[in-house]
C-alpha cells in the first residue's frame, strides 16, 4: 500500500546525511508513483509533487542534520494541507433546527452515516430527528427505523407513497413542532448524471434550506469518487464530504483528492458498520496515517474513552521510546479488548503494516488469551527483561501456560520484533523529528 511505499522511500533517504537535488527528485518520483498507485487524482498528484519539491529543494533540507525527516515533514504538511488543513466541524444554525441533507450514490453509506451522526448528536445532548426520504429502495425506510430504534432517535417517515420533497417538508415542520434541534434527512442513492433524481434532491434542498449538504463518499471507490464529488458539488453546492468505509483496505485516493478537487472539507470518517464507528476527520492525522507513522492521536483518544488518561499517555511514551515490557504488553492487551477490533488498532500503530503482514501474527481473542497466559507465567524480572528468557526458562513458561515451547518462542520473537520496530521508528523520528511532526 501507499504507507509501505512511502516508508521504503523514506528509509532510503534515512542515513544519507545531506540531500542533493537528485535525491529529492528521486524521492519525489517514488512519492508520485505511490500516490498514483493509491488512486489519487493525477492533477492532484502533479500539484502536490510540485509543491513539495519547491519546499524541499532548499537550503533547509540541504543543510539539515536529518534530511529524511525534513522531507517527511514537508510531505506530511502538504498532505495535511491537501486534505483541508484543520478539522472542520458540523454546522450549527442559530435558528434551530439545524438541517443536514445527506446525498450520494447508492450504497455509499448515507443511511448508516445518518444514524451515526444522530447518535453522536444525541450523545452531545442534542435532540436529533431523522427523516426517511428514500422511497425507492425497498426496505430503506425500515432500515432507518431500525437504526433509529437502536440508537433511540425518532424517525420521521410517511411511507413510500409520498414524494421525498413532501416528506422532507413535513419532517422539518415536525422537528420545529417537537423541539428537535437537528434534522437529518436521509435520501435515496442517486447517480450524479441522473437528471430527474438530481432535480429531486435540488428541490429537497430548496424546500428545507439545509445548513449542511453532506456528500457521502465510499472511500473504496478511489478515483471515481472524485468525479462524483465534482459533479454533485456543481449541482448541489455541497458544504462538506463524509468518507465512509475508511476501515477498508484502500484509504488513500479519495481522502487525498476530494477536498482538493471540490474545495469541500471532509468532516467525518466512517470506520465500520456499527453506530459508533464514526470519527471526526482530522487531516493531519490522516496524513500521518498515510505516511505510515500510525495514528497515535486517534488511538490515544479512543483509549481515553475506556482508559485512564495518564496511563494512556505513559503507554504512548513507552511505545515511542521502545521501553515496552511484557507487563506493558499484558496491560495493553487488556485495554485493547475495550478498544474494538484489533486489526483497526494495529492500523493506528506505527509500522503496523509490517506487523500485520508478519505471517505469525494472528490476532484473535483466543490467541490473546494464550499469550496472556505466557506472560502471566513469567517472573517479575523476566517481564522486564526479555533477555533473561533462556531455553530452560522458556520450557518452564510453556509448561506453566499450557503452550508448546514453539508457541512461547514464537511469541517472544514477535514481541522482540515489535520492540525493535518501535525503536527503529523512534530513532527515525528522533526527539527533534517527533516534535516537528506534532505541529
Ligand atoms: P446507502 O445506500 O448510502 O444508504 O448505504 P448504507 O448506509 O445502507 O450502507 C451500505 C452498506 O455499507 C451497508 O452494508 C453498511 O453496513 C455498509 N457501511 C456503511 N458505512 C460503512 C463504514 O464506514 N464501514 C464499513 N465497513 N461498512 C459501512
Ligand atoms: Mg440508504
Amino acid at each position: 500500500g501507499l504507507s509501505t511505499r512511502l516508508q521504503n522511500v523514506f528509509s532510503k533517504l534515512r542515513g544519507k546525511g545531506k540531500l542533493t537535488e537528485d535525491d529529492v527528485n528521486e524521492a519525489l518520483r517514488e512519492v508520485r508513483l505511490a500516490l498514483l498507485e493509491a488512486d489519487v487524482n493525477f492533477k492532484v498528484v502533479k500539484d502536490f509533487v510540485a509543491k513539495v519539491k519547491e519546499r524541499a529543494i532548499g537550503q533547509e533540507v540541504l543543510q539539515s542534520f536529518t534530511p529524511a525527516m525534513i522531507v517527511v515533514d514537508i510531505v506530511n504538511k502538504e498532505l495535511t494541507e491537501l486534505m483541508g488543513g484543520t478539522q472542520s466541524k458540523l454546522a450549527r444554525s442559530n435558528k434551530p433546527p439545524t438541517v443536514i441533507l445527506m446525498a450520494g450514490l447508492q450504497g455509499a453509506g448515507k443511511t448508516t452515516m445518518s444514524g451515526k451522526l444522530a447518535k453522536l448528536l444525541l450523545s452531545q445532548n442534542h435532540r436529533p430527528l431523522l427523516a426517511a426520504a428514500d422511497i425507492y429502495r425497498p426496505a430503506a425506510i425500515k432500515q432507518l427505523q431500525v437504526l433509529g430504534e437502536q440508537i433511540k432517535v425518532p424517525v420521521f417517515a410517511l411511507g413510500d407513497q409520498v414524494s421525498p420533497v413532501e416528506i422532507a417538508r413535513q419532517a422539518l415542520q415536525h422537528a420545529k413542532d417537537h423541539n428537535n434541534d437537528y434534522l437529518i434527512v436521509d435520501t435515496a442513492g442517486r447517480l450524479h448524471i441522473d437528471e430527474s433524481m438530481m432535480e429531486e434532491i435540488k428541490q429537497i434542498a430548496e424546500t428545507v434550506d439545509p445548513d449542511e449538504i453532506l456528500l457521502v463518499v465510499d472511500a473504496m471507490t478511489g478515483q471515481e469518487a472524485v468525479n462524483v464529488a465534482e459533479s454533485f458539488h456543481k449541482q448541489l453546492e455541497l458544504t462538506g464530504v463524509v468518507l465512509t468505509k475508511l476501515d477498508g483496505d484502500t484509504r488513500g485516493g479519495a481522502a487525498l483528492s476530494v477536498k482538493a478537487v471540490t474545495g469541500c472539507p471532509i468532516k467525518f470518517a466512517g470506520m465500520g458498520e456499527k453506530m459508533d464507528a464514526l470519527e471526526p476527520f482530522h487531516p493531519e492525522r490522516m496524513a500521518s496515517r498515510i505516511l505510515g507513522m500510525g495514528d497515535m492521536l486517534t488511538l490515544i483518544e479512543k483509549a481515553q474513552a475506556g482508559i485512564d488518561a495518564e496511563k494512556a499517555k505513559e503507554m504512548e511514551r513507552k511505545l515511542r521510546t521502545a521501553e515496552f515490557t511484557f507487563d506493558d504488553f499484558l496491560e495493553q492487551m487488556e485495554q485493547v479488548k475495550k478498544l474494538g477490533p484489533l486489526d483497526q488498532i494495529l492500523d493506528m500503530l506505527p509500522g503496523a503494516g509490517k506487523l500485520k503482514g508478519m505471517k505469525d501474527v494472528k490476532v484473535d481473542d483466543k490467541q490473546m488469551g494464550r499469550v496472556a497466559a505466557i506472560v502471566r507465567s513469567m517472573t517479575k524480572e523476566e517481564r522486564a527483561n526479555p533477555e533473561l528468557l533462556n531455553p530452560s526458562r522458556r520450557k518452564r513458561l510453556a509448561a506453566g501456560s499450557g503452550n508448546s515451547v514453539q508457541d512461547v518462542n514464537r511469541f517472544i520473537k514477535q514481541f522482540e520484533d515489535m520492540r525493535k520496530m518501535m525503536k527503529q521508528f523512534s530513532s527515525m523520528m528522533g526527539p527533534k523529528g517527533a516534535k516537528q511532526m506534532k505541529n
